[in-house]
């Protein structure tokens, strides 16, 4: 068979025995699939040997690069010594070197940290630990949970009663127990002469009075700090945090911080909340901690709340688990990609960098009349499509497809979330092939 011949027979075969995700299968009927050979760096190569740079990281996973030699190197290596232990009754170097690590990364104020494999679960494991935690000290009351509007913090049943994105959870409205959405602080909102802290503050008299209110049903607020990510890349200030961290400390209700997406160095520090200058009683890590190798999650948090399950009774206990828990490959992939951020000094790195898209976006798109909010937060640039028409989101995916560019809007919003190693020239290449995609979705 010839290479493309063979080709076609891998998609079709792809269509007919795998489920796609977050995908109407019948629009691959139009829009083909595309046959990733291989990764190198910032680029994917196809079967035919097209190259695309992956400008959303493989869907906000990929820090470092893909096939990095760095990370490859520690997983072969951990590859020959252990691949999977349980870790109920067993432990293993790579999750206690982890742990400590993250743990010493937040001055010690969430040194327990519990695993699973992807992000919803990690959702799961917080909102599940928040309501035993208010069970086991006497107040089994507390089992509602506050979220902001336009929050996703993943698509398991139980994650959905606090994601507000309708088209993920209408269908499943049934299963649901529904928390309340409060409204989002959206610097999109300010009205003329507020600043982004002004909204910010707007937002959080509103959780107060909801608190005020509800607080001893409430277990828990759970955010995605300075950016909500799936509803569009939605930044707001930091001030936002540091309210609803004073109101969460007054109301007794617990902060859970999503990290999933804005962690590990995305939105400029290491964790988002280190930039309001407060720490939430439980951090949730995935996507990039593996350097987007391996699927692991991490739910961070405090000895106050791991105290409060510490007992001879086993029914007090956390009991939740999952087959790869702890898995040591994955751990050894985020060990790797830890070493990275300390020996590269990342976060100093990114900073120059990060300007640079600012930059090369804003001499591309600054002036374009269908540009609004083009806004930036650490490695997350955004801007929303004036006036897009239906079908806007695909329309440009396969623009920017065609001249080697990776994106995948959500809705009218055009964002790029790139791996940390892209050089200047990839910059430059990013910005003018985003241009000339959105130029061509919208003729
Ligand atoms: C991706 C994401 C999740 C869900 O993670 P999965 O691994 O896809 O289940 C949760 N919260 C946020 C903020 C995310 O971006």
């Amino acid at each position: 068979m010839s290479s493309s011949a063979s080709n076609a027979s891998l998609l079709s075969r792809s269509l007919s025995a795998v489920w796609h995700p977050c995908t109407q299968m019948k629009h691959h009927e139009q829009l083909p699939l595309i046959p990733i050979k291989r990764g190198e760096g910032a680029w994917l190569y196809d079967m035919d040997g097209k190259r695309y740079l992956d400008g959303i990281s493989s869907w906000w996973v990929n820090l470092f690069g893909h096939a990095n030699p760095r990370i490859g190197a520690a997983l072969k290596n951990q590859l020959d010594t252990l691949e999977h232990v349980l870790l109920a009754g067993f432990t293993h170097e790579p999750v206690v070197e982890l742990s400590e690590r993250l743990a010493a990364l937040t001055g010690h104020r969430l040194g327990h940290a519990f695993y699973a494999s992807d992000g919803a679960s990690a959702t799961e494991i917080a909102l599940k630990m928040s309501v035993h935690y208010w069970r086991n000290t006497g107040r089994p009351g507390k089992n509602r949970f506050v979220s902001l509007a336009g929050s996703y913090h993943g698509e398991t049943v139980g994650a959905l009663a606090v994601t507000d994105v309708a088209i993920f959870r209408d269908a499943y409205a049934p299963l649901v127990r529904g928390g309340t959405c409060v409204p989002t602080p959206d610097a999109r909102l300010a009205e003329a002469g507020e600043t982004a802290a002004d909204v910010a503050r707007r937002a959080a008299a509103a959780l107060e009075a909801h608190l005020a209110a509800h607080a001893d049903e409430t277990a828990a607020l759970i955010v995605e700090p300075l950016v909500q990510g799936a509803s569009g890349m939605v930044m707001y200030d930091p001030e936002y945090l540091r309210l609803a961290r004073g109101l969460c400390d007054r109301y007794q209700v617990h902060l859970v911080a999503d990290e999933i997406a804005v962690g590990c160095g995305r939105s400029g520090s290491f964790f988002a909340c280190e930039q309001a200058g407060i720490w939430p009683d439980f951090l949730l890590l995935s996507k990039g901690i593996s350097g987007g190798y391996l699927p692991l999650s991490i739910v961070l948090t405090t000895d106050t709340v791991f105290e409060a399950f510490y007992d001879d009774d086993t029914a007090r206990g956390f009991l939740h688990s999952h087959s790869y828990t702890g898995n040591p490959l994955a751990c050894r992939a985020a060990l790797a990609t830890l070493d990275i951020f300390a020996q590269d000094d990342v976060i100093a790195t990114n900073r120059a960098k990060a300007q640079r898209i600012g930059e090369a976006f804003r001499n591309a798109l600054g002036g374009h009349p269908a540009v609004r909010h083009l806004r930036q937060q650490g490695m997350i640039l955004a801007f929303d499509v004036a006036d897009a028409l239906a079908g806007f989101s695909r329309r440009f995916f396969a623009e920017a497809l065609q001249r080697e560019l990776l994106l995948r809007p959500i809705g009218n919003t055009v964002y790029t979330m790139p791996p940390y190693i892209l050089g200047d020239d990839e910059i430059g290449f990013l910005a003018s092939r985003c241009a000339a995609a959105l130029e061509a979705s919208l003729a």
